[in-house]
């Protein structure tokens, strides 16, 4: 529907996870992408957004930038999560409409649907409950996100669209253990108590949450599927359709890294939300399924981290 050949395309947030993963995919598209680090254009300062927009004219915008964080950051940060991401956001897309940008794709999150969503959640269970307290205010801030989207497609006929993609993974995720999501954590634990030959390592909470990962490359992969043959007011679920318990997560990762020592659980961390896979029927619907499957993706991310720890 959409050719993104020698487009302009703007990804915004470009050093993280998804951002890059998307540059990465864009390079067999035949387009041009541009990208500014922070020390250029600070997302949360509007007339720097303004200018760079005015000045760099995209045709397409990706809006991968975003505070992100783990359940401990967000129940933690609550204003920088919430604050942060409505400033970014607001900014970008009210300059991609008066840079008359043609098309925009918003990121949301499988966190920001109801904590009793039904399972496999549909994407028009949002907005139907209460959140999940630990994440509220990330959650808040991406609703607003979808809302803008759908509100200068309502208003001013703009062609703009949101993701919602599931817990990602993958190269250039953050490793860091008190801001991480799990998946990083338990590659780092694992790596380390190999390393140190500990007797075991500490998951956080019961185990007994479910969570549905999808590799960033999956996930790049989808966003510029829905970019070339996507159009419609009510964003669309990425995700693999599938889900684990941390539990089993753990397993996996202590196979992959190597670690055959304890696992040991710490009941004072929360568990979050009990389980938040995502219907996937839309977007398989629409024609796109993820290629990299769970047990391989935990190896390249693992080789990843090796690489850079060593
Ligand atoms: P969530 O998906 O928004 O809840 O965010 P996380 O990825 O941070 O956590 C997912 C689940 O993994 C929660 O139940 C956590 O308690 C659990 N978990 C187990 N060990 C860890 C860990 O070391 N770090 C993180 N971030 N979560 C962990």
């Amino acid at each position: 529907m959409h050719n993104l050949s020698r487009k302009r395309i703007w990804v915004a947030g470009h050093r993280g996870m998804v951002g890059s993963a998307v540059v990465r995919r864009l390079q067999s598209e035949g387009c041009e992408v541009i990208t500014a680090g922070r020390e250029t254009v600070d997302l949360m300062r509007q007339t720097q957004v303004e200018s760079f927009l005015a000045d760099t004219k995209p045709h397409v915008v990706v809006m991968a930038a975003a505070k992100v964080g783990g359940i401990l950051a967000n129940d933690t940060q609550p204003a920088s999560f919430l604050y942060d991401n409505l400033m970014i956001e607001a900014n970008i897309i009210e300059a991609a409409h008066t840079n008359e940008v043609e098309r925009f794709l918003f990121l949301g999150s499988s966190c920001i649907y109801p904590k009793f969503a039904p399972q496999p959640i549909p994407e028009d269970a949002l907005l139907n409950g209460p959140l999940e307290p630990t994440n509220e205010w990330y959650a808040i801030a991406k609703i607003a996100g979808i809302k803008l989207a759908q509100a200068y497609r309502k208003q001013y006929g703009r062609d703009y669209i949101s993701a919602m993609p599931t817990n990602l993974y993958g190269p250039g995720d953050n490793f860091d253990l008190n801001s991480s999501h799990v998946m990083p954590a338990l590659i780092r634990k694992a790596h380390e108590a190999k390393m140190r030959g500990d007797k075991s390592i500490t998951v956080w909470g019961t185990g007994t949450p479910r969570r549905e990962f999808l590799h960033a490359d999956d996930c790049a992969d989808a966003l510029v599927f829905l970019l070339k043959n996507y159009s419609g007011e009510e964003h669309v679920n990425v995700g693999s359709g599938e889900d684990v318990t941390i539990l089993e997560l753990t397993q996996l990762v202590c196979d992959v890294v190597g670690f055959t020592g304890e696992i040991v659980h710490d009941l004072t961390k929360p568990d979050g939300t009990p389980r938040k896979l995502m219907s996937a029927d839309k977007i398989r619907d629409l024609g796109w399924r993820p290629s990299i499957g769970l047990q391989e993706g935990v190896e390249t991310t693992y080789r990843w981290y090796r690489d850079l720890s060593n």
